[in-house]
């Protein structure tokens, strides 16, 4: 191992016998010489704690923030992802098991890029925020931090997707360079956590609850997984949370799981479980509930709580942000506020318009299905 290769870790401290305790995330994993955290990219070298993974990251891809479970903020907006290798939890049914899990990871896909060259990237394709995603980006933080402030210096936002089982300080450091925040509920019981993801709970909520004290954009996602979290216990508990700890304007969606990892042997989330999850949230006050990973109208529509306009229309990943909505993001008709966030973005919308409906025209003339019971990379649809 070539250690000068790799960067001194924060967030450690030294233990005795030259081991160290890695205080990235609470797991707290006490590491020998040599060793490896759970996570498998931290490492301890002569008593300091060194990040293997920084600047190793999958492709640079530019997506719609859309993808990131971020409907609230610059809806339609430009965004460029970044994931790297490794992460602080081992779900079972992990949707980004390749890159999440160390052992499963195969290094020609990962490129090795500096904070400025992915600045330069996203100011080059005119991309205003950078998109910190797949795995999960604790794993990486020394160089989030560092890009993440590189790109706020340049103009730039940054988007925060993750599991967030991390420890408090971290969160209290990300506050200040992180805009938008798009956090990965997994379920409200801790035995499942423990068990089905080998983290805990507490930490989560409470790490949650810091990032809405700091009055950031917050959007909650929970992946419903078949026979697994999918019960009406589970998604009233986790609708009563958001509602009496973050607010009822808060977005949370229910997004379809495909079969991955350990999890192959459960089909798609059936649509009734997700329909009936969105009525159990906003049954109990939720005013913005959607269904994600579904082409079907209606699912991921923003639809004013009071008089029932639709705000913005979304189709998949197409969106269509409607005249009823005023450009600091209330309702024109009766004058609600949404806490849509469009940020002076208005550039994309009727491009938007077009785009949705020529998709939605193509989409709806040729809809199929198939039964999707085995892991699938990719699939060719010809339209
Ligand atoms: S970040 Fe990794 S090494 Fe550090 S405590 Fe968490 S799992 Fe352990």
């Amino acid at each position: 191992m070539n250690y000068s290769e790799f960067k001194k870790a924060t967030f450690w401290k030294k233990a005795q016998n030259e081991n160290v305790i890695c205080l990235l995330c609470p797991r707290n994993c006490v590491i020998k010489e040599k060793g490896l955290g759970f996570c498998k990219t931290r490492t301890n070298k002569g008593g300091t704690l060194y990040s293997l993974n920084y600047g190793c990251s999958v492709a640079l891809t530019e997506e719609s923030i859309e993808t990131e479970a971020i409907y609230h903020y610059m809806p339609g907006a430009k965004i460029l992802s970044l994931g790297n290798i490794g992460c602080m939890m081992n779900c079972d049914f992990c949707q980004n098991w390749e890159t999440s899990q160390m052992r499963h990871v195969d290094m020609k896909n990962i490129i090795r890029v500096s904070p400025k060259e992915v600045v330069d990237s996203a100011l080059k394709r005119g991309i205003k925020i950078l998109s910190w995603t797949y795995n999960d980006p604790v794993v990486w933080h020394e160089f989030v931090m560092e890009t993440a402030k590189l790109a706020k210096q340049c103009g730039l936002l940054n988007l925060y997707k993750s599991a967030f089982y991390l420890s408090e300080e971290v969160v209290r450091e990300l506050c200040g360079v992180i805009d938008i925040f798009s956090i990965s509920l997994k379920s409200m019981n801790d035995e499942f956590y423990q068990k089905v993801t080998k983290a805990k709970l507490s930490p989560v909520l409470d790490a949650i609850r810091i990032v809405s004290a700091h009055k950031k954009h917050l959007e909650i996602s929970q992946l419903v997984v078949t026979d697994l979290n999918d019960h009406d216990e589970e998604f009233e508990k986790i609708s009563c949370w958001i509602r009496d700890n973050l607010g009822k304007q808060t977005p949370l969606h229910f997004v379809r799981f495909h079969p991955a990892y350990k999890y192959k042997h459960v089909s798609r989330t059936p649509l009734d479980r997700l329909y009936r999850a969105k009525h159990i949230a906003e049954k109990v006050g939720l005013q913005y509930v959607y269904i994600g990973n579904l082409y079907k109208e209606g699912a991921a529509d923003t639809v004013c709580p009071v008089c029932k306009t639709i705000l913005v229309e979304r189709f998949g990943l197409k969106i269509k942000v409607s005249d009823g909505l005023s450009k600091e993001g209330n309702c024109l008709k009766c004058g609600e506020k949404s806490n849509i966030s469009l940020n002076n973005h208005d550039a994309p919308i009727n491009n938007l318009n077009e785009q949705m409906q020529n998709f939605k025209n193509r989409y709806s003339r040729r809809e199929g299905s198939f039964h999707w019971n085995r892991e699938i990379n990719s699939v060719l649809i010809f339209l």
